[in-house]
């Protein structure tokens, strides 16, 4: 059955260099969100309590549930305002002054602040309102927080974003001062930011995730990290055959033996959240061995007869191929997915 790995070294690894970077351990909030990236939501969260991390961050309330005991506290990020009541250890992440107005009463919530990325967040010009909300509705106000644009990219926003939540930060904490309430957490990096910059300010935490799992997605023009891929794909044999010459395999049959070969089955497929493959040109495995082939929705062919192969274990040269960002091959592949810690 095929099976990802989890290299608990690798991820440690990073999570060191990070919590340097930040100035401790308690200064990294770790993003767990959309199953850690793919990755496995319980495993990710459990190594990462494990090495000391005491913050983490997840999409939804369902999440948030499922890692709640391993954590100080969790920020849900993106969901709808939940109508049953949290878990004390839980924040909920408000996006706009309606989302603090649908709240319950005693909720604790992380206030966001759209500084550039006009995705999410509250404007400067609503921050009265949102304090007001705030104490009328009686809500645990844990922390403010923005997100950056374009911190991996030679783009001077980074500045203009962090300058802006700056100014937002001094009114909030006069607010905060004037009403007795008790201190604030203030967070703005991501991986990206955190690398980039030389100190995290009195910003709390920063608030990591594709850099824990190995990948540096800055600009190369700045300062290089050696970081180190957590997370491995295997797809184990399903049947072996030889491809007599000019025979064709799979789909379309778009792959025509040269000469008699050996080929095999391996159990993975675009079911399984890998992306699909047309067969007009090979795809490389971690090894360098070549698939034969369109890509079926669970399995897909491969030279030799290895019992199992590994397909990536480092998601650069694929995103590369896919056109897209490192991000996401790994947040694709199926939770149904076994994942081993290594
Ligand atoms: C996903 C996310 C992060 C983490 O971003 P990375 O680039 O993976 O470090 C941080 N903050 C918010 C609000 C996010 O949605």
């Amino acid at each position: 059955m095929a099976f990802i790995t989890l290299n608990k070294a690798n991820l440690f690894h990073n999570l060191a260099l990070l919590s340097t970077k930040a100035g401790g351990k308690e200064r990294v909030m770790a993003v767990l969100k959309d199953n850690a990236y793919g990755h496995g939501l319980r495993e990710m969260a459990q190594l990462c309590c494990e090495f000391g991390i005491k913050k983490a961050a997840v999409k939804n309330v369902e999440e948030a549930g499922v890692i709640a005991d391993l954590f100080e506290e969790v920020l849900i990020l993106v969901d709808q305002v939940p109508l049953e009541p949290l878990a004390p250890n839980l924040s909920f992440a408000a996006h706009s002054c309606e989302m603090l107005e649908a709240l319950r009463e005693g909720s604790s919530i992380h206030l966001s602040i759209d500084t550039g990325m006009h995705r999410n967040g509250i404007k400067e010009h609503e921050i009265d309102r949102a304090m007001a909300l705030i104490l009328k509705k009686r809500l645990v106000f844990k922390g403010v927080f923005t997100h950056f644009r374009s911190a991996d990219e030679l783009s001077t926003a980074f500045f203009w974003q962090r300058s802006l939540f700056e100014r937002a930060k001094q009114r909030i904490k006069a607010f905060v001062l004037a009403h007795h309430l008790p201190e604030v957490a203030f967070h703005s990096c991501n991986s990206a930011g955190l690398l980039r910059t030389n100190s995290l300010g009195d910003d709390a935490y920063a608030r990591v995730g594709i850099a824990m799992y190995g990948y540096n997605t800055l600009h190369p023009s700045f300062k290089a990290y050696e970081l180190k891929p957590v997370l491995a794909l295997w797809a184990e044999k399903l049947s072996t055959r030889i491809l007599k010459r000019g025979e064709r395999v799979g789909y379309g049959g778009v792959y025509e033996a040269p000469c008699d070969e050996l080929i095999s089955t391996y159990d993975i497929g675009y079911g399984d959240g890998f992306f699909r493959f047309d067969g007009i040109a090979s795809l490389a495995m971690a090894d360098g061995r070549l698939s034969k082939g369109r890509m079926s929705m669970d399995s897909f062919c491969l030279e030799g007869d290895a019992p199992k192969v590994c397909m990536f274990e480092n998601a650069t040269a694929l995103a590369e191929r896919f056109q897209t960002i490192c991000y996401e091959i790994p947040t694709k592949l199926s939770p149904s997915l076994k994942r081993i810690v290594v």
